[in-house]
């Protein structure tokens, strides 16, 4: 093994290098458990910056001390190319040095994409769009008030979230955000407009409309999708769900171990899989969607209303959904066992579509 050991700055990796050593700053890390039948590993993956720009790298070990922001040097790493991209591998023979104290102005490369192509390969991005549901919080930071503002943006491909420290946003504002940061919370992705990024008002060069996605076109958890397809399966644990009216935690039985004595109240949760010929995606719903759907006002979807029973809430969910087509509207969330749409509100479709729809998986089949 060659002992030639190069300390390099980011822009001049390229795929193939060994022995790198690289000073940088964590811009972003995540960690991920793999479950094999040769046990349980964890991994690292994440993205580095410099002054000469950012690179996505993997680590088979990492000190589980380095938080996002923290400056490390990397010895032994190597380039290598993955899915066209240039990637750092830190493995075994690598060494993680914390260098705290000393910081690194990372460079921020950033191009103009669409919402439905942000990914974590890309730190920092430009996105024009519709603000909106904006919210204001005080926070204290280091002793001093700081503003934040949470909302919305929406473009003509989907919607993300945006939170903004100190920066006001405009309720219907449309907006050019240069330099926002990508993270991924809760398996949603969002972007954090922060001091070195720019907000400028534009007037909107598109349409935020309905967004129409074949399934298999749905790569990553963004909002405000819609899609249509066949209800091909329905979760048997879909149906009627009781909480407890002072805690709101789900129970198994009719008496929150907490509160005994608190009324019991109900909620509808459904879950199941839509197929569009194209792919099919895991979707949930709630009562907001499903209560009118089985004939329901909310002061009738009570307790006190003897005709409700697990049994008839599932066979009625059933009936109104398994095998129908659907139009459903939603955010796009990852979880463990990948992409699921968490519903906002669904219609059913109607005769002509349905045909479509059928030519569509048809033609899939053949
Ligand atoms: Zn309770």
């Amino acid at each position: 093994m060659s002992e030639t050991v190069q300390r390099v700055k980011i822009s001049d990796l390229h795929a193939g290098m060994q022995n790198v050593d690289i000073v940088g700053s964590v811009v972003s890390l995540q960690k991920k458990e793999l479950k094999n039948d040769r046990g349980e590993s964890v991994y690292y993956y994440g993205i580095l910056g410099d002054e000469t720009g950012t690179i996505s790298f993997t680590a088979w070990m990492f000190p589980s001390t380095v938080r996002s922001g923290d400056t490390i040097e990397i010895k032994r790493a190597s380039v290598k190319e993955y899915k066209g991209v240039n990637r750092l591998y830190v493995d075994s023979n690598s060494e993680v040095i914390m260098r705290p104290g000393e910081t690194v102005q990372v460079k921020r490369s950033y191009s103009q994409i669409k919402i439905k192509d942000i990914s974590m390969t890309q730190p920092y991005v430009t996105l024009e769009g519709r603000i909106s549901n904006v919210k204001q919080k005080e926070l204290e930071r280091d002793g001093k008030k700081t503003q934040m503002y949470y909302a919305d943006l929406d473009d003509d491909t989907g919607r993300i979230r945006v939170s903004s420290f100190d920066r006001p946003l405009k309720e219907d504002g449309f907006v050019r955000i240069e330099g926002a940061k990508v993270s991924e919370y809760n398996g949603r992705f969002r972007i954090t407009i922060g001091s070195r990024t720019s907000v400028a008002e534009i007037k909107p060069s598109f349409k935020v409309g309905e967004r129409v996605y074949d399934i298999r076109e749905i790569s990553s958890p963004i909002g405000g999708i819609t899609v249509s397809g066949f209800v091909v399966s329905m979760g048997e644990k879909s149906g009627l769900v009781i909480r407890c009216s002072a805690c709101n935690q789900r129970l198994d039985d009719i008496h929150c171990p907490d509160h005994p004595e608190a009324p019991i109240s109900y909620d509808i949760f459904a879950y199941f899989n839509i197929d569009d010929g194209t792919g099919n995606i895991q979707c949930t719903g709630g009562k907001n969607v499903f209560l009118k759907e089985l004939g329901f006002t909310d002061e009738q979807f009570t307790p006190a209303n003897k005709a409700i029973t697990r049994r008839s809430v599932f066979s009625g969910l059933q009936e109104k959904i398994l095998g129908k087509a659907i139009v459903a509207n939603g955010d796009v969330s990852r979880n463990q066992a990948g992409l699921s749409l968490r519903l906002s509100s669904f219609s059913h479709v109607d005769e002509e579509f349905v045909k479509k729809l059928m030519t569509h998986m048809e033609a899939d089949f053949q």
